[in-house]
């Protein structure tokens, strides 16, 4: 006989959680490290930036003699070079000289600012001009003026970023600003999916009598994908202990890091995964006070850790965004594992059981705070109430009335502005 556990939806997280342990680090380069977390410290070799230079085009010059310039009383320098950015001049700024300058290009010797062309004599940038003898400075800067100097950004020697960081567009740039093209990340978790049942068919098969289409499948394969983790589909199990093992045994081949099963795993029916399991594995089977959700296998299977998700397709994804998607973020080195929450005033009054309810909601923003509203018929089945969706609102265990307008909390899946 199994023996079920009843846990709250913290205590199954808790457990679950407990055996999660960040994968170790791998060196990716540059674009490979997108969206995956930092497993040691970056480093700067150099600056940033590398030298000083320019911010404008203009004319270097030094600063002391652009006292008192104006447009009424320009003050007359002479130009001595040209320098370009990706070049260095060999000029040197003496009191009463300057250097026509491009952005970026690095300052000359002995100048300490730069005028933009605009507060000049000069054309505005027009390349067919040659070198002008000299030109009219009309205003007066102050030494560092529109000058970036080195090491303002970072100084070389820095830690730039530190072991748990996120690498996001803006951190990959920095990195290849820095010459750093290789880095040190917690490796891609690794996860299977495996769908079980004899109704299911593959996605480009023809439905037959008593037959539905194996949906958890593609499903939960996209949402370890858009953790940036690989997934790795078993495809679908026949309710046979041998059928499931074959798929398992595949998925230990693959070396994977955790699995992910769906259906079989009810209490009381006949369900081969739970047969293997009991047999094959160290899983405990629980019955979570949650909806939609409630029997949930977690543990592990020859040394995998393995979680078995109920069937229904919204159960599925609920479960796995509740217990797999912090697992997985766990794996992969983040130590903050949740979505953002909200709290938000519920626009109709809803009924509950009294276990933990995540309500598919839709949440804008108004001008009293976030509104959530239903998105309509809540059944475990009705994916699209999925699909409509941008929250899980939660209504806690106990609560089995909740009146329009009560205030609850919301698990952000997307932001208002991504609603369509
Ligand atoms: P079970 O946990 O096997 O009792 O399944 C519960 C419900 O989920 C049943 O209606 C199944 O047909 C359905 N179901 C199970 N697996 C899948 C799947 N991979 N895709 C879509 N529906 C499924
Ligand atoms: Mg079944």
């Amino acid at each position: 006989m199994t023996r079920v556990e009843d846990l709250t939806v913290a205590e199954a997280l808790a457990l679950i959680l407990d055996k999660a342990h960040p994968l170790p680090a791998e060196k990716a380069h540059l674009l490979d490290a997108l969206g995956r977390v930092l497993a040691e410290p970056v480093v700067a070799h150099d600056s940033l930036p590398p030298f000083a230079n320019s911010s404008m085009d203009g004319y270097a010059m030094r600063a002391a003699d652009t006292v008192g310039a104006s447009s009424g009383t320009p003050v007359s320098l002479r130009v001595l070079a040209d320098v370009a950015a990706g070049t260095v001049s060999q000029a040197v700024v003496t009191p009463g000289t300057a250097v026509r300058i491009m952005t970026g290009a690095a300052l000359p010797a002995g100048a300490d600012a730069v005028v933009p062309v605009e507060d000049t004599d000069e054309p505005w940038r027009d390349p067919a001009r040659p070198l002008p003898a000299t030109v009219q400075i009309r205003r007066s800067v102050r030494s560092g003026d529109f000058v970036r100097p080195i090491g303002e950004d970072i100084e070389a020697g820095q830690i730039v970023m530190a072991p748990g960081h996120l690498l996001r567009p803006q951190e990959i740039g920095v990195l290849a600003a820095l010459g750093v093209s290789d880095v040190f990340v917690h490796r891609r978790p690794r996860v299977a999916i495996l769908a079980t049942g004899d109704e299911l068919v593959g996605v480009e098969q023809p439905l037959a009598p008593g037959k539905i289409r194996n949906s958890n499948g593609y499903a939960q394969a996209a949402q370890v994908m858009s953790l940036g983790a690989e997934a790795i589909n078993l495809g679908v199990a026949h309710d046979t202990e041998a059928d499931v093992r074959a798929k398992l045994r595949r998925g230990l081949d693959a070396g994977v890091d955790l699995f992910v099963s769906s259906a079989g795993v009810s209490v009381g029916a006949y369900d081969v995964v739970k047969e293997v399991l009991e047999q094959e594995g160290k899983v405990g089977f629980w019955r979570v006070r949650m909806r939609p959700g409630k029997p949930l296998a977690f543990g592990s299977y020859q040394g995998v850790p393995f979680l078995g998700l109920p069937g229904n397709p919204v159960s599925a994804m609920v479960s796995f965004e509740r217990f797999a998607r912090p697992f997985v973020r766990k794996l992969a080195g983040f130590s903050d594992l949740d979505r953002p929450q909200v709290e938000v005033t519920l626009g109709e009054e809803m009924e509950s059981d009294g276990r933990e309810t995540y309500l598919r909601a839709v949440v804008t923003r108004g001008p009293g705070g976030y509104q959530a509203h239903s998105t309509g018929s809540q059944g475990s089945h009705v994916l699209t109430s999925l699909v409509r969706a941008n929250a899980l609102v939660i209504i806690p265990e106990g609560m089995t009335h909740v009146p329009a307008g009560a205030k609850l909390l919301a698990l952000m899946i997307d932001w208002p502005e991504h609603v369509f």
